[in-house]
């Protein structure tokens, strides 16, 4: 199965090429030639393997030219106990008899990033082995802030890599800005820019398509790749964990084979609910996939209206890693339905770089009603989601989830829609331990990793391994500078 770019499909790409590229040369995202099929005995057989199984299953549909043995290889390191803190890895848990809450925090960073950052670097491994490169791929990062540390702790000292992260200087919480700051490894970096996440990601993606930067790195040795949603090797791994939840729900009898379920996912640059659609594309029974935004709420607005406007005042939220104004995975989701047409793609695109805005086609618009629906929640209906979960189900929730959980509620107060339904759960409340404490209606907030202590006490929860140790790692790294300077930076640490 080969790859194309969404904005020239007449270029074709094998997997290995596709990852380790990142993004195509014109600006295009990759994505696969057609989507496989699960085969109709595909879902019982997967019920009964470990999380690591499926994976290999799932991804070896869409990596062609990796082996079954590069695969299991590969899964068991990234999804192993000495990462993650549950054999499940992705464990869902319920919370009623309609609602499943998908837990995809268990691993090294406690948030969804490191089910795909996990998987990445053993992806990439493989694919500069498979393309003979002999250049050292050195990845380049914009974060909200969780993707960050999941991709420094995934190729941390991983051979062949230097990975250096940018992050919003004022844009992420302590704790994130903290488990950063700490990152041990020989072949990593981290810099702070003024300014906001898509400050950060802008400026990223403009030294990927600096070619003079590409040129002068290339002859120390090194090329550049990403590891933001971007890359393919992220979204595939995503899928993974859709399909696995369906399959333990299957396996503990709450659906029946063939039933239908409906997703909810809290998104900011759409690759989690992207992953999602993809599951739903191979044959998951998925009836409504329901994109749940904080106050940065573009994509409520497009999949309402068709309309896609960043031209809107951009909120800092309790919700870092959703305040995003330019959600690049959706170019993903238009090429699909546009029946790949590569041109359309671009000139939406275009304008979007150009006025900030585009309107898809009323067939277009047709098509994302028909598999989505959208909603989000402000500030304090976040804040209300995570005290009445508490309140309701004795279930601490961080507050990306609590987006979801609250635009789930509405969405079912409009349609009346009782299909049952996966939440997925994106962080460990600790993560963001001043607004869950503030939430539940705690006075007095303490500060930094003392936090984690508090909302242990307040909740009775313990707090995951990797936080609680936080307090006693060494700072290392306190750069900062202006998104102008970026270049510079890369240049310092590829010197
Ligand atoms: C990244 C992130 C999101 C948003 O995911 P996208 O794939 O960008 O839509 C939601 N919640 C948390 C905790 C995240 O880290």
């Amino acid at each position: 199965m080969y790859y194309v770019s969404t904005r020239n499909k007449a270029l074709r790409y094998t997997p290995a090429q596709a990852i380790a590229q990142g993004l195509s040369r014109e600006g295009g995202l990759f994505v696969p030639q057609v989507i496989p099929r699960l085969p109709g005995s595909a879902l019982n057989m997967l019920k009964d393997l470990s999380y690591q199984q499926r994976a290999v299953y799932v991804m070896g549909m869409y990596l062609e030219h990796f082996t079954s043995f590069e695969l299991s290889r590969a899964t068991a390191a990234a999804y192993g106990p000495a990462k993650f803190d549950t054999k499940a890895v992705a464990p869902v848990r319920k919370v009623d008899n309609g609602t499943y809450c998908l837990e995809l925090w268990h691993g090294p960073t406690c948030a969804f990033k490191d089910m795909a950052l996990q998987m990445l670097p053993h992806l990439l491994s493989l694919s500069l082995k498979k393309n003979a490169e002999k250049k050292t791929a050195c990845i380049l990062v914009a974060t909200s802030g969780d993707t960050g540390k999941a991709a420094l702790e995934g190729f941390k000292d991983v051979d062949q890599t230097k990975i250096l992260v940018f992050y919003p200087k004022d844009g992420v919480s302590e704790i994130q800005q903290l488990q950063m700051a700490t990152q041990e490894g020989e072949n990593v970096s981290v810099s702070a820019v003024i300014g906001n996440f898509d400050d950060a990601q802008t400026g990223v993606k403009k030294l990927f398509s600096d070619a003079d930067l590409r040129g002068e790195l290339g002859e120390r040795g090194y090329f550049l790749s990403s590891a933001n949603s971007i890359n393919w090797g992220r979204v595939l791994p995503q899928i993974v964990y859709y399909i696995s939840a369906y399959c333990d729900l299957l396996r503990s009898e709450a659906i029946q084979p063939g039933e239908e379920v409906n997703i909810c996912v809290p998104t900011g640059n759409f690759g989690n609910i992207l992953a999602a659609f993809y599951a739903k594309q191979m044959g998951l029974p998925v009836h409504k996939l329901i994109c749940a935004s904080n106050s940065n709420n573009v994509l409520t607005d497009f999949i309402q209206t068709g309309v896609y406007d960043r031209n809107r005042p951009f909120h800092t939220t309790v919700s870092p890693s959703m305040d995003i104004l330019i959600s690049s995975n959706l170019e993903r989701l238009l090429y699909m339905l546009s029946e790949e047409d590569d041109q359309l793609v671009s000139s939406y695109m275009d304008q979007l770089n150009r006025e900030g805005r585009y309107e898809v086609s009323p067939a277009i618009l047709k098509k994302i009603q028909k598999f989505f629906a959208a909603g989000y929640a402000d500030e304090g209906a976040t804040k209300a989601a995570i005290a009445a979960m508490k309140r309701e189900h004795d279930y601490l929730i961080d507050t990306h989830t609590a987006v979801a959980f609250k635009v789930l509620e509405d969405y079912r107060e409009e349609t009346g829609d009782e299909t049952k339904t996966i939440v997925a759960s994106t962080a460990s409340p600790f993560k963001f331990s001043d607004s869950v404490l503030d939430a539940l209606g705690v006075k007095n907030l303490r500060s930094g990793t003392d936090l984690l202590d508090q909302l242990a006490e307040v909740s009775g929860v313990e707090a995951p391994a990797p936080l609680a140790t936080l307090k006693d790692k060494t700072v290392r790294f306190t750069g900062y500078g202006e998104k102008e300077q970026m270049k510079e930076v890369v240049r310092e640490f590829l010197k």
